[in-house]
């Protein structure tokens, strides 16, 4: 809490009164904080990639180019290496434009279910052998009015991780439920599952549980925290259920549009 105080003087310059302006200073020093490692956090993840390369290229330089067997996967690595960090740089110019509130969102009136299938369809297509994925979906049409494709986004995020963590033969479940004024959307695996106390924790930029392995997945740290910014966009809500060793449910909501209304782009 902060305080300033300051007097009131008429025309003959006595004091008449005074002025007591009691500010609360934590939520803004608490912006400042959070800035602070953010850009903290933004030069650490982009030095680890840059590093890497380095040293695989001054092998390369060293005479490591010679090498058949050696070279190809160097290469392959800063490859990767770059990927990820056009990956990183792209979610956070993203994540700044809806932070300045630049971001323009195209929303239409679109049936949910038939957009969830086909999110779904596009990645059974390529998903690997050993995991199922098990679809509980109405079979009625339910109309949410959203940006297209910024919802695909948050449903790839999703879904990527959930197949990224599914363990051989795992099950991914993928449910829509109508509510009342809302649709309650959500994909569970049967992963390792996440800390009770990390739950809330993953929806913040570059949390990750566990930082070496993500890393070795592509992982930017930045997907849900995108989605979650996406979700609430559309006046949703998103959050996580676990249970360690069993598995992750990731769920969000979308309002539901009235049956009767016309709307206007
Ligand atoms: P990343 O690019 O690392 O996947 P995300 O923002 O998408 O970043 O996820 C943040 C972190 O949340 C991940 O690094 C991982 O630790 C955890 N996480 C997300 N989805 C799952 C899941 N289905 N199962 C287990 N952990 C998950």
């Amino acid at each position: 809490i902060r305080a300033n105080f300051s007097t009131v003087t008429d025309e003959y310059n006595e004091i008449t009164g005074f002025i007591t302006v009691i500010s609360d200073v934590t939520e803004q020093e608490k912006l400042e904080q959070d800035r602070r490692e953010f850009v903290s956090n933004v030069s650490h993840e982009l030095r680890t990639p840059l590093t890497t390369m380095k040293s695989y290229i001054e092998a390369l330089l060293d005479g490591e180019w010679q090498n058949k067997e050696i070279a190809p996967k160097f290469l392959e690595v800063t490859q990767n290496e770059t990927d990820r960090m056009i990956r990183m740089v792209n979610d956070l110019l993203q994540l700044s434009k809806i932070d300045n509130k630049e971001h323009q969102l195209q929303k239409e009136r679109t049936d949910f279910i038939s957009l969830f299938n086909h999110i779904i369809d596009r990645f059974e297509f390529n998903v690997p052998e050993h995991i199922e994925f098990v679809r509980e979906l109405p079979n009625e049409k339910l109309f949410v009015w959203i940006d297209k494709d910024k919802l695909i986004q948050v449903m790839d995020n999703i879904i990527s991780n959930a197949i990224k963590y599914s363990p051989e033969g795992g099950k991914i479940i993928f449910k829509a439920v109508k509510q009342k004024h809302q649709v309650l959307v959500s994909v569970e695996d049967q992963g390792m599952g996440i800390a009770h106390d990390k739950l809330e924790k993953i929806f913040e930029r570059f949390y990750r549980v566990d930082k070496a392995r993500t890393r070795k997945l592509g992982g930017t740290g930045l997907g849900l925290a995108i989605s979650k910014e996406l979700v609430e966009a559309h006046y949703g809500k998103i959050w996580a259920k676990s249970k360690e060793g069993k598995g992750t449910t990731i769920i969000f909501t979308l309002p539901l549009m009235g049956k009767k209304r016309r709307y206007n782009k």
